[in-house]
């Protein structure tokens, strides 16, 4: 029953951890992405609503839990400001006992029960969303063979073939190629080959800071002399100083989903004009709120935004959904490794149209659990344990360190 006449109460808050595989192992920078595992979030509400909302899993999201309980127990679910004032010390001085991407998982669960509780999208509670679907980038990654035989895109042909299989599937117009893994000329062959293919198609290139500064300038002036255009190069090379030194010495519009993560960060990089486009990410930042807030800011310094992804499940993707829907500004295609994954936690899962994601339309986030996968998964997290995609298994002597190139 729809009750939004007086004040609710959080009475419980569960989670738990679910390991879902990739369809073939992603490689990155820093290791391989063979899966992901999530904390699934529910708050029980005393009218008898389930919020829903996912993070980042594992051990450590348990215990984040555990030290959130006592401070989250008793709290309006509308009231999100009370909840960022409760666990405010933990943004201050504690980031690691309540992390924000736990307080983002609360948050969306709460969010998720007042909008329940309304009879209403969460967009409608983030002021109302500007756009019916949001465009998703064809995210591109270099991959390890599964033992299934999917993957083993390990060289830039096979990488071009991948993305024409991925566009004729899903319609993408935008391409991101992942990056920081093969050498930078390497790469930049399969850069050539994406633009030859697909002209008049956005392409990012995101190395995840795998270049130093040098490198960085020496690809980008090698993007301006074979006049290769980029929508933007993501984390070319790490820090605040880092991305400001190549920005400084190249004309190619910067992106970051690392170096410019946190509110703390906004004033020096603005200042040191490290980057042009800031992707919010509804787990980093904290939240819807802290998006909100962040992209505010950006609005007012003229900054780009977009949407990082890191694996989510369908209720994460159901809340980038809405924070993309009800922010005007947000320009670019969201980044989404849906197509990588093999299976999803809830009951339908999403569908790319033409390359977008519709925006969900029902009470709150707008998708269920379905409870057999939740158990599945969870039982798969059990045995499985934690993806650490900080890792190579096909290079166990690895050690990445940064800059690779
Ligand atoms: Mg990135």
């Amino acid at each position: 029953m729809v009750r939004s006449d007086k004040a609710m109460k959080i009475v419980d808050l569960k989670v738990t951890a679910v390991t879902i595989p990739m369809e073939a192992p992603l490689r990155w920078s820093m290791g391989v992405e063979t899966g992901t595992t999530r904390a699934i979030i529910e708050v029980l509400t005393d009218d008898g609503i389930t919020g829903i909302g996912e993070t980042y899993g594992g051990n450590g999201v348990e215990h984040a839990i555990a030290i959130a309980r006592p401070f989250v127990l008793g709290l309006d679910p509308f009231e999100t400001g009370v909840l960022r004032h409760r666990l405010g010390v933990f943004c201050i001085g504690y980031e690691t006992a309540v992390p924000a991407v736990v307080r983002a998982g609360i948050e969306m669960a709460c969010l998720d029960a007042a909008g329940k509780a309304l009879g209403r999208p969460v967009y409608s509670l983030l002021g109302g969303k500007v756009r019916d679907r949001v465009e998703t980038a064809a995210y591109l990654f270099y991959r390890y063979r599964s033992p299934s035989g999917a993957g083993g895109e390990c060289c830039p042909r096979s990488l071009l073939d991948r993305a024409e299989e991925l566009v004729a599937r899903h319609g993408f117009r935008v391409l991101k190629l992942k990056g920081g893994v093969l050498p930078p000329q390497v790469e930049l062959e399969t850069v050539r080959l994406l633009k030859s293919r697909f002209p008049e198609s956005p392409l990012r290139w995101d190395p995840n800071a795998a270049w130093s500064v040098e490198t960085s300038i020496r690809v980008g002036r090698r993007l301006r002399d074979e006049n290769l255009e980029l929508e933007y190069l993501e984390d070319p090379t790490a820090n605040l100083e880092g991305m400001s030194q190549v920005s400084q010495a190249i004309r190619i519009p910067l992106a970051t989903n690392m170096c410019l993560v946190s509110p703390e960060q906004l004033a020096p990089g603005i200042r040191m004009r490290s980057v042009d486009i800031i992707l919010a990410d509804i787990h980093f930042w904290g939240g819807f709120r802290e998006n909100q807030r962040m992209i505010a800011v950006c609005d007012a310094f003229q900054l780009g935004v977009g949407m990082h992804s890191d694996r989510e499940l369908g209720i994460s993707t159901a809340a980038m959904l809405h924070l993309a829907a009800a922010s005007p500004t947000m320009k670019y295609a969201i980044d989404s490794h849906y197509h990588d994954q093999c299976d999803d936690v809830i009951t339908e899962p999403f569908r790319y149209q033409d390359g977008h994601f519709a925006v969900p339309d029902g009470p709150g986030l707008g998708v269920e659990i379905d409870r057999d996968k939740l158990d599945r998964y969870h039982r798969l997290y059990l045995e499985a344990g934690q993806v650490n995609e900080f890792y190579d298994p096909e290079r166990p002597d690895w050690v990445p360190a940064l800059p690779i190139f």
